[in-house]
């Protein structure tokens, strides 16, 4: 029987095992961690958003890296194979307001143990504890509870994670090994992350506040998402679609009133006998939150009624970019497109597969992010096995 090794038990890493398992190879599941899938069980700490319930070319679209490059995946096991796969594993689905779709649970527990169940059922071993760390001559090196193990399978498929949240096991060490053996990989950079801004003392009243019915804009990427203000800057999913645009150094620009017109707001601001300003804010339907920040970023405030209702439709927020790497809810970078061929085969390392994050797509959360982890790990242990990676999923 031919040997298969998937490094790294994460969605991804669990997919290509699937796929594998069930093409007949021997398949073991090699994990850092003492247990699998743990960004996965995070994941489903604030509701695991499993995928989005929209068309096929609307979800594509939503990869800004990647989108041609996912497309084949996507199509084989995009939004609607995702909801299937859960059901067939016994968790129900429901799609929220926004098109997100969780299961009925939220949680991730009851699906991964369900699916640790079958692929066990399917013969895949799953060794915990187990960290690759790196290659000797042609064999995989590993720190094991056992001592220092030697692999050399008939085939391996990486899935190893981005470079967020390291506690959870995805810490990137792998990047030098890979690429002293030729592989190009981009370099990370933190993706759906938090916004450094050095407030003024005023703002401390204000931290965890949240800031809603607002638009943000950097550069070309616009959102009308929530975002809380926090002691550290600003937080949360309205920024996430923009970090692409904040990483390059793009100015934030708010606009808190988007449902309202400029002269309409000017004329809701021209200032009544003796209202204060921030008396004439909150009649124009601002709240605390949003009166603060517009004193903060934009002091002093202008007092002619046009200009401070072009202030607050544009107000500029001074950052410092996004929060560091090991906060942020994914990573962008990784092995790059032309490392690997069209079954995510590292061209510089024949035999050697990779799937998930640790590939260079980038998308916001609301499900991209673990759809293409699935998608890519399907695709690259049906590849692996040697059966067609284009075949779409049925349950
Ligand atoms: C707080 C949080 C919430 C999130 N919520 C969502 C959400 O709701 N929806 C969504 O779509 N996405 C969400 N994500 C993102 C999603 O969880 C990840 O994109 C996804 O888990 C990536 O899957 P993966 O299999 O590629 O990598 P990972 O899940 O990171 O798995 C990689 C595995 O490889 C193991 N590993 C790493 N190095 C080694 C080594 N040297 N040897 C052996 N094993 C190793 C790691 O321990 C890990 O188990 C969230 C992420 C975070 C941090």
């Amino acid at each position: 029987m031919k040997t298969a090794l998937v490094i790294g038990a994460g969605p991804a890493g669990l997919m290509a095992a699937e796929e594998l398992a069930r093409a007949g190879w021997q398949v073991t599941v090699a994990e850092a961690k003492p247990s699998p899938a743990r960004k996965f069980l995070m994941a489903g700490k604030s509701g695991l958003n499993l995928t989005r319930g929209e068309p096929l070319p609307a979800f594509t679209a939503r990869y800004p890296q990647g989108a041609d490059w996912l497309a084949p995946m996507l199509a084989a096991f995009g939004p609607a194979q995702v909801q299937d796969w859960a059901r067939g594993l016994g968790q129900e689905v429901f799609t929220g307001s926004t098109g997100r779709v969780f299961p009925v649970v939220m949680k991730g527990s009851p699906l991964l143990r369900a699916w640790l169940a079958r692929l066990s059922g399917l013969g895949v071993v799953l060794r915990t504890r187990w960290r690759w760390t790196g290659f000797q001559g042609a064999a995989l090196a590993f720190d094991t509870p056992d001592g220092p193990r030697l692999l050399t399978p008939d085939r391996t498929i990486l899935a190893l994670g981005g470079a967020s949240w390291p506690r959870l096991g995805s810490d990137a060490a792998w990047v030098p090994w890979l690429a002293a053996r030729g592989v190009v990989i981009a370099p990370f950079h933190p993706s759906n992350a938090g916004l450094v801004v050095d407030w003024s003392p005023h703002m401390a009243r204000h931290f965890g506040a949240a800031l809603k019915g607002i638009r943000l804009t950097a550069a070309d990427f616009s959102s009308r998402g929530e975002v809380t203000i926090s002691a550290r800057g600003l937080e949360g999913g309205g920024l996430y679609p923009l970090t692409p645009a904040l990483r390059d150094g793009a100015a934030l620009i708010i606009d808190l009133m988007p449902d309202t017109d400029a002269a309409t707001l000017a004329a809701r601001l021209t200032r009544r006998g003796k209202d204060s300003l921030t008396n004439t804010l909150r009649k124009a339907g601002l709240d605390a939150a949003k009166i603060a920040l517009a004193q903060d970023c934009a002091r002093p405030l202008p007092t002619d009624p046009q200009a401070l209702a072009r202030r607050l439709k544009a107000l500029p927020i001074p950052h410092k970019g996004p929060r560091p790497m090991d906060e942020a809810i994914s990573t962008a970078g990784g092995i790059r497109r032309d490392a690997v061929d069209d079954g995510l085969q590292l061209r510089a390392l024949p035999g050697i597969y990779a799937a998930g994050e640790m590939l260079d797509w980038d998308a916001p959360t609301g499900g991209y992010l673990l759809t293409a982890s699935l998608a890519s790990g399907r695709w690259a242990g049906r590849a692996a096995a040697g059966v067609d990676p284009a075949t779409a999923f049925s349950t």
